[in-house]
């Protein structure tokens, strides 16, 4: 089994259900097994701005699957839960979106796999959840912990578990 990091994201329907969805899909406790689940965050649109807010969160998992197949996994996971790439725009609004952040200690740069996931130092809304189940991991030689504290995480809210 090895260790990996995961960033969920939604903004088009009962985004928190969706997610918790996500998660219990993805995570069968098999080849898949969670490990770890940050807090829901309420995060402003980024990217294509003039859309609903984002919930985002992070999970840690320990997975038996190699990077390609967890990804292939994650991607019927979102088709599962209604994402439809064919009509969305780039950073538009989507029911899921699951990335791969981390997948142990690993660089992978092919076609379609980019691990770490080269967006994660400019996202607070990343940074902020992994930062809660990881901060002492270190990714490209920087810890999760001191990257969340630098990033500018303005907008961003931490929810409380739902039904307390
Ligand atoms: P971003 O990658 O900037 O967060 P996005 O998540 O909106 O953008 P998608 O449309 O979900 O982008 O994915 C586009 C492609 O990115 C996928 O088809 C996948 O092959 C590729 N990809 C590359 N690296 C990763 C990764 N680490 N995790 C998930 N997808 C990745
Ligand atoms: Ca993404
Ligand atoms: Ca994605």
């Amino acid at each position: 089994m090895t260790p990996a990091w995961l960033a969920l994201g939604g903004n088009v329907g009962d985004s928190r259900t969706i997610l918790d969805r996500a998660v219990s899909l993805l995570c069968d406790g098999k080849e898949i097994r969670l490990t770890a689940r940050s807090c829901d965050y309420r995060t402003p649109p980024w990217g294509f701005k003039y859309q609903p807010p984002f919930i985002n969160l992070c999970i840690a998992v320990e997975t038996a699957l190699a990077p390609r197949d967890l990804l292939a996994r994650a991607q019927d996971v979102e088709l599962q839960l209604g994402r439809d790439r064919a009509h969305e725009k780039r950073w538009g609004p989507r029911t899921a979106d699951i990335d791969i952040i981390a997948y142990g200690s690993l660089t992978i740069d092919e076609l379609g796999l980019t691990v770490p996931h080269p967006r994660l130092f400019e996202r607070a809304f990343v940074l902020l959840p992994l930062a809660e189940i990881a901060p002492d991991l270190v990714i490209g030689g920087q810890a999760v912990r001191e990257a969340a504290a630098s990033v500018d995480t303005a907008g961003i809210e931490r929810l409380p578990p739902r039904g307390s």
